[in-house]
């Protein structure tokens, strides 16, 4: 289908940008086939628009299609019942890898899977998310090329990593095969642009992890504003910070804080008001914690998502058990919808 031709101005900026919708996932900057945008927290016109609407047609908030891409990416719509999207399996899983485990978020589910894939020559890098060399707390995005490179990556920042942005440097690089791991709305540009397609990136992507997401939160808020001046902590000294109906800091000393999800909520990214999709449901393989504690509630959704966590469990690289009973199931389907819910009327 010929895309819809509209200048970066009228379509983004007038629509998306102007009315605090972009996420600053940058598939619109890696996109451009004239190289007119550059990346600065969200895309920059630098040079004058060609007006080949490529930008317009990769973003995740600009007249999107649910429906094609699910089309596209499972051969059919979802059915009325699957409120979390198309899905194969659902389960919930753990790596073996006491290393990983130590680092992990959850069930170091994606850095096992990831490390395991690159030793079995699958895939030749993964673009992810590290910390940022001067502020640990915030993501950045990271093109890792070895098992090292995705251990130091593992672990949740919630503060917004453009992974495109790795994923173009992959490309760039010539890295072949590649894996990509992000928020639901970079999975949904991803999936724009294997729609399109952009070939350069659709040869080299060879699956794709999406991590369940309530929201992202702004960095200066959370970390200088709840972190550094209402609760007292310093940014080095915190060990881990995770959600789990309420935020809770970890601290090297040993200590454990908590503050309502509430209070954390006040500096979580406008943008994302705007998001439908909580558990990544265009993703090859989505992953969140749901209240788990060391497990990662794991959902498999392609054939090449699930033969993926198919290989990793007979390799014994992971363990995996079915849901004992409804109630995860349940949160997983109240979580879905009170996200969906919550965007109607939000989007362009
Ligand atoms: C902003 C954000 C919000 C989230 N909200 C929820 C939620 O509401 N409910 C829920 O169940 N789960 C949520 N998650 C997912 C959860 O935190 C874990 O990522 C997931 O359970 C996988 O755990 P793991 O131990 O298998 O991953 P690990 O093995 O620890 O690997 C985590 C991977 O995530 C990548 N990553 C880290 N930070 C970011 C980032 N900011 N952006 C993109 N990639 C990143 C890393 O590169 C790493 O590859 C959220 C994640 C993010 C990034």
């Amino acid at each position: 289908m010929p895309i819809e031709k509209i200048s970066f101005e009228e379509s983004l900026k007038k629509t998306v940008i102007d009315n605090g919708l972009c996420t600053g996932c940058g598939a619109c900057v890696v996109s451009c086939p004239y190289n007119c945008l550059d990346y600065d927290a969200g895309p920059k016109i630098i040079s004058e628009c060609k007006v080949c609407g490529i930008c317009a047609n990769v973003c995740p908030r600009y007249n999107v299609s649910i429906t094609s891409l699910e089309q596209l990416i499972f051969g059919r719509e979802r059915r009325l019942e699957e409120e979390f999207g198309v899905f194969k399996r659902v389960l919930v899983a753990q790596t073996r890898d006491e290393n990983i485990m130590r680092v992990c978020q959850d069930g170091g589910v994606v850095t096992s899977i990831l490390v395991s894939m690159l030793e079995d020559g699958v895939i030749q890098g993964s673009a992810i998310s590290g910390k940022d060399v001067m502020n640990p707390l915030k993501a950045t995005p990271v093109l890792a090329l070895s098992k090292e490179d995705i251990i130091q990556c593992a672990g949740t920042r919630y503060t917004y990593s453009p992974n495109l942005l790795a994923l173009r440097s992959g490309v760039q690089k010539k890295i072949g095969k590649m894996a990509f791991v992000g928020t639901p709305c970079q999975i949904c540009a991803i999936r724009r642009i294997q729609a399109l397609p952009l070939k350069k990136y659709v040869e080299a992507l060879k699956f794709t992890i999406g991590l369940f997401c309530s929201e992202s939160f702004v960095y200066d808020g959370l970390v200088k504003g709840l972190l550094q001046e209402k609760m007292g902590i310093k940014p080095e000294d915190v060990e881990k910070i995770n959600i789990k109906g309420k935020f809770i800091i970890k601290i090297r000393d040993g200590q454990v804080k908590a503050v309502p999800l509430k209070e954390a909520k006040e500096y979580a990214c406008r943008f994302c008001n705007a998001c439908p999709d909580f558990s990544a449901e265009l993703a090859d393989i989505s992953v969140g914690g749901l209240g788990l504690d060391g497990w990662t509630l794991t959902i498999t959704r392609t054939d090449v998502g699930d033969e993926i966590l198919r290989r990793v469990e007979s390799k014994g690289i992971i363990k995996t058990k079915p849901l004992e009973d409804n109630k995860l199931m349940e949160l997983l389907i109240r979580m879905s919808r009170k996200k969906r819910e919550a965007s109607m009327g939000k989007t362009t």
